[in-house]
């Protein structure tokens, strides 16, 4: 058994400030406050679209607005007020008013050609006709509603028409456009900024879930509809939410939070004076009475719900409560209640044309009959009740199917959606790792480089160090010519070649005559000057191939190969003129000499450099002794 699914419609918030303000400006409006149509439309629309007020309060202050309107036969305003009311009345479960209230202004709005009227009365209309249980129309009322979309422009109006579109779908069992039509409703109110609509539209999901057999989203967005409804203090709201809630409860056997969620909501009806919104909760409970075999207290609840019903023209639940009063006599064997409520239902069954009311009734008045010993009109009833039945059977099974289809496409959707993000999130994770590859690309590359310049310079500067350390090793210092190591290496490597290849070699030292007496005279830089002098005067005329490096002192070794004594006394000339030819500012004018020994190499002598130098210095100190200045072989 399931129960009846009550509808959130516009919303109207209940906020105490904003409606003393209001309360204030009806009040003072018989006093003529609203200078013009315009004002009282503006006014009339505010109270809309501000939603300040519960529409238990609404029905009551609009009514002196309506005589307004017609005393100073403002048509436009009228019309404004009228399907105001007419919406409030609908929000109240009271369809039988607002029929009456439709069937006067539809057609002044058609004359007026009052729009945005005409869109909430198409609303308007599927409801009443959902409540007075005139579904028949309900796909012309569809198209009707569709073809009007076309025409909108606001997205509060969108919003509103889409969730009528919804809910109409949904009650000829449509599931899954009517679940498109609701997302659509809540993106256009999200669009107009309309959080409560928002909650409604949320609300009505929540139902068309529960009722695909998803309780689980379905109570999830019955927690967030809630939510919304408790965030902006909308009482009457909550109700309906906690109704249907209770619903959703009730369907999936959790009967114990079912009666505890239904109490809430009668709390709260209650709470805001709204009769109807406790009948409804009244009604359910009932139901689950009636579940329970619990019939006393059935019934008591039935009639206390049916006098509301009655008063408020919703056949759907007059039947509904009659029907079930009946069920609960039959528990308890009362036979004459039992058919007093079938004959009343009955009547009221014409204009609730649908197969499980019908198969309630037929079912129920089997049992009576069969109860009297009429066993062919029990029969007979049994008969229609299983045909219905056998329909109801079918159309279930369509609807199952369109469940389980609905079901599965959104499933394939929410994998399809699963899958997307997945290949969003792993594309976006494959251009991260690329980014981070390249990151790491760059870091290397940029590292390897600074690694590269580094390792280069370090080469360079120990390259630049070597050759400086070299340089200082083989160089001497005061006159840069190359030292005594230098030169001994030069001659040795000379005398390797003279004695493997045959080559001649000469080796000669010099030194320079009475240089002592040079830097006592003049001072030891002049000498230093003078040495410095002697190693240009080397560098200049010596040949490339010829080597020479200071020995010692003021002694020097000079090495020649494939030379003659010929030759060495040329060069001993060009050597004392070079050394002699200096310039004007140079701070020893006197005539420098030296004295040069000469040893020509001897390969049965000389098993090393060292012999040849002994020789050559041997003639050296002939050559200081035969007077200085000359070269001595
Ligand atoms: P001789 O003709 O016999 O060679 O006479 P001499 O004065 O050159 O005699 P000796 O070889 O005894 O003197 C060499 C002097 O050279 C001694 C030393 O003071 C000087 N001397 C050695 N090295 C340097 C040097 O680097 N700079 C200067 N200014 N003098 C030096
Ligand atoms: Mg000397
Ligand atoms: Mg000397």
């Amino acid at each position: 058994m399931a129960l009846k699914q009550r509808l959130l419609v516009v919303k109207f918030l209940a906020c105490s400030a904003i409606l003393l303000f209001y309360a204030g400006m009806v009040g003072s409006q018989e006093n003529n406050s609203f200078k013009s149509e315009a004002d009282l439309v503006q006014f009339i629309e505010t109270m809309r679209h501000q939603q300040v007020t519960n529409p238990i309060q609404i029905t009551e202050q609009i009514s002196p607005l309506i005589r307004l309107s017609l005393r100073k036969n403002w048509n436009k305003a009228f019309l404004y007020c009228s399907s105001l009311k007419l919406e409030s009345l609908l929000e109240q479960d009271r369809p039988g008013e607002a029929n009456d209230i439709l069937l006067e202004i539809l057609p002044l709005a058609e004359q007026a050609n009052e729009s945005t009227v005409l869109t909430r009365l198409i609303v308007a209309k599927v409801r009443i006709g959902y409540a007075m249980g005139r579904t028949e129309k309900f796909s012309e009322l569809i198209r009707e509603l569709e073809t009007k979309l076309t025409s909108l422009e606001l997205p509060q109006e969108i919003g509103e028409v889409y969730l009528a579109l919804g809910e109409s779908q949904y009650d000829v069992f449509n599931y899954s456009k009517a679940i498109q039509s609701m997302k659509s409703a809540y993106e256009a109110f999200e669009l107009a900024g309309d959080v409560a609509m928002q909650g409604v539209v949320m609300s009505s999901l929540a139902n068309i879930y529960v009722d695909i057999g998803d309780i689980e989203l379905g109570l999830e967005y019955f927690d967030k509809s809630l939510e919304i409804a408790l965030s902006i203090d909308d009482k009457f709201g909550q109700s309906i939410i906690l109704f249907n809630k209770a619903n959703a409860y009730f369907y999936s056997d959790q009967i114990d939070k079912a009666e505890e969620t239904l109490s809430k909501a009668i709390k709260i009806s209650r709470e805001i004076d709204d009769p109807v919104g406790v009948a409804w909760a009244q009604l359910s409970v009932a139901e689950i009475a009636v579940d329970q075999e619990n019939w006393i207290k059935a019934i008591e609840l039935y009639k206390k719900t049916n006098k509301v019903f009655e008063e408020t023209g919703d056949i759907r639940s007059q039947y509904k409560a009659l029907i079930g009063q009946a069920k609960a006599y039959l528990g308890l064997e009362d036979l004459e209640n039992a058919q007093l409520n079938l004959a009343k239902a009955k009547i009221l069954l014409e204009s609730v044309d649908d197969y499980s009311n019908a198969s309630a009734y037929n079912s129920l008045m089997s049992r009576i009959e069969y109860t009297l010993e009429n066993y062919q009109s029990a029969y007979d009833y049994l008969e229609k009740t299983l045909k219905i039945q056998n329909a109801l059977h079918k159309q279930e099974q369509q609807q199952e199917a369109q469940k389980y289809k609905v079901q599965f496409d959104t499933q394939i959707k929410e994998n399809q959606n699963q899958i997307l993000s997945q290949k969003i999130l792993l594309n976006d994770l494959r251009i991260k790792q690329q980014d981070e590859r390249q990151r790491i690309w760059w870091l290397a590359i940029i590292l390897g480089v600074v690694v590269l310049v580094f390792v280069l310079a370090l080469l360079v500067i120990q390259t630049r160090n070597r050759n400086r350390f070299r340089s200082l090793a083989m160089r001497d210092h005061l006159t840069n010519s190359p030292n005594r190591r230098a030169v001994l290496v030069h001659a040795k490597e000379r005398f390797k070649e003279a004695s493997c290849e045959g080559l001649t070699l000469t080796l000669a030292i010099v030194d320079l005559d009475n240089f002592k007496r040079i830097n006592d005279e003049y001072g030891h830089e002049v000498g230093d000057q003078v040495l410095v002098k002697f190693a240009q005067a080397c560098d200049a005329t010596l040949r490339k191939q010829d080597g020479y490096g200071r020995y010692g002192g003021e002694e020097w070794l000079l090495v020649f190969t494939d030379t003659n004594s010929e030759h060495i006394k040329l060069i001993f000339q060009r050597l004392r003129s070079a050394l002699n030819s200096k310039p004007t500012e140079f701070p020893y004018e006197h005539e420098i000499t030296f004295s040069m020994g000469v040893a020509q190499y001897d390969s049965k002598l000389d098993k090393n450099v060292n012999s040849i130098i002994k020789r050559a210095d041997d003639k050296l100190y002939q050559a200081k002794e035969q007077g200085r200045d000359r070269v001595v072989f």
